[in-house]
């Protein structure tokens, strides 16, 4: 057989096993055997790569597997569980990266060979590195905001959103000339310095709260470029891939938007809910504040026939969610009925809490998602909060002027009595306070995430 041929057949064999492998993580239940899908195909579309025609020899090429399995190993070992995130934003940016210079690499090669770039190549060039360069410098301000070496609010200043669209046009009108002039490679280069720019500036002006949308449609872009090196490359495989990700990136973002009440063009270009105007911490808490020891909350759990936990990144924080499950079973054995409520935004990526409480063991039947948990709440004797905050603040229902307003939350205040776990009154990811702490019907039990479950337990049991 031609080789081709086995090649595109390998690699027809590899994106079957990418869609098999995006079919099986869209279950938890067969998220793992769906990520080893992918990565099988992963690995099969790598090994047969190396059988394509030999352009560096198999020294650089071990070289630069040693040296990123070596990187990428211990960055899997050392990231904290909560900075996923950013490790996220690192990766996607890394992978827009790689686009902008593969596509570079190959417009000298073809240059320095004398050989013509045709029509559809110069455009798949550029667009590797329009897309590309976004992606990487995008990602690195995401990161850098996440990661905190930044301030995570919107950095906003006159003019912005011209200078955005005339940084597009005129990497647009850049990669126009390089199509007509495939020789000028300068303009490759041109064109990359523009759309950098133009990368950072999309992504500074968006504030903390938007950060998630923007990490999976910077995920998608990055699918993008890879698709479009593809064509500069003639290599199938990247193309399919690539489109893969840029789309199951896009269908993530829609899902984010909805969640957080937020269109993609408000959440792009800027346009955030008016902030100023939301009640200070002291207006909202003065005087009305209840703080309640393990032992009174234990005694509200003597009669509660159902209880709702209310996961959130405090719970990722305190690495509670094994004392979750203790919880869960000793409340069960004693006769009460005991679910979870999962926002689409808890933590601080999506599917967050799932993974935790996956790592406990809490069986996947138990979480409920918002729509099918919040008309429950009223029926609910207890709903225990651990380290959520934003996902359950009632302003956004109420107050059109928070940065929240309009978001779907979980409706805890409903129940009959909320228990909060949290260490302080600090604000979450959003920045402001939650009138949810100071309800008639909310008991705050101040603490570490796991350390104050732990004395719930103990409490419960001697109670
Ligand atoms: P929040 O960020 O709103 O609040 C978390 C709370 O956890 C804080 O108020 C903090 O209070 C508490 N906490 C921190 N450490 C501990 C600890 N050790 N023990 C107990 N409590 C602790 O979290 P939510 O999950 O409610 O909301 C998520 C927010 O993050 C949303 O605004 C969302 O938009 C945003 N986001 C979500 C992403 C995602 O993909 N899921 C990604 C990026 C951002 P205290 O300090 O007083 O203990």
């Amino acid at each position: 057989m031609n080789k081709t041929v086995l090649i595109n057949l390998v690699y027809l064999l590899a994106s079957v096993l990418f869609i098999f492998g995006l079919k099986g993580l869209s279950h938890p239940r067969t998220a793992v055997r769906g990520n080893l899908t992918g990565a099988a195909g992963m690995l099969l579309a790598i090994v047969v790569t190396l059988l394509h025609q030999q352009i560096v020899g198999y020294g650089v090429i071990i070289a630069g597997i040693l040296v990123g399995g070596i990187i990428g190993a211990w960055m899997s070992f050392a990231i904290r569980m909560t900075a996923m995130p950013q490790m996220v934003a690192l990766l996607n940016g890394f992978g827009g990266g790689a686009s902008v210079v593969v596509a570079g690499a190959e417009l000298h090669k073809v240059l320095v060979e004398s050989a013509a770039l045709t029509t559809d190549v110069a455009i798949a060039t550029a667009a590797s590195g329009i897309i590309g360069a976004v992606t990487f410098w995008g990602s690195l301000v995401a990161y850098a905001k996440l990661e905190e070496l930044m301030a995570g609010k919107a950095v906003l200043f006159p003019g912005q959103q011209v200078i955005n669209a005339l940084l597009g046009v005129g990497a647009l009108l850049l990669a126009v000339l390089l199509v007509m002039n495939p020789g000028a490679a300068y303009l490759y280069w041109l064109l990359v310095l523009t759309a950098s720019v133009l990368g950072v500036l999309l992504v500074i002006p968006i504030g903390g709260a938007d950060m998630p949308v923007v990490i999976s449609l910077l995920n998608s872009y990055s699918g993008l470029a890879a698709a479009a090196t593809g064509f500069v490359l003639y290599n199938n495989v990247l193309i399919i891939a690539g489109s893969l990700v840029g789309a199951s990136g896009i269908i993530l973002t829609r899902i984010m938007c909805k969640a957080m009440n937020r269109s993609l063009t408000h959440v792009l270009f800027g346009v955030l809910g008016p902030t100023s105007e939301t009640a200070t911490a002291d207006e909202i808490y003065a005087g009305k504040v209840k703080a309640a020891t393990p032992d009174e909350v234990a005694l509200l759990f003597d009669t509660a026939r159902r209880a709702v936990i209310v996961p959130g990144y405090g719970m990722a924080v305190a690495q509670a969610q094994h004392a979750v499950r203790d919880l869960t079973n000793l409340l069960e054995s004693r006769g009460c009925e005991v679910e979870f409520a999962i926002h689409p935004v808890a933590g601080r990526m999506p599917g967050h809490m799932n993974v935790l409480l996956a790592e406990a063991n809490i069986p996947y039947e138990k979480l409920k998602e918002m729509d099918e948990v919040n008309p429950t709440f009223e029926q609910t004797d207890v709903a225990l909060v651990i380290g959520a905050n934003d996902v359950v603040n009632p302003l956004a229902r109420t107050d059109p002027h928070s940065p929240i307003a309009g978001m779907p939350i979980l409706n805890v205040d409903y129940a009959r009595t909320v228990v909060v776990v949290k260490r302080s009154l600090s604000p979450g990811f959003a920045g402001i306070p939650n009138p949810l702490f100071a309800a008639d019907n909310t008991l705050m039990m101040f603490g570490d995430g796991k350390k104050a479950l732990l004395e719930l337990i103990a409490a419960l049991k001697t109670a």
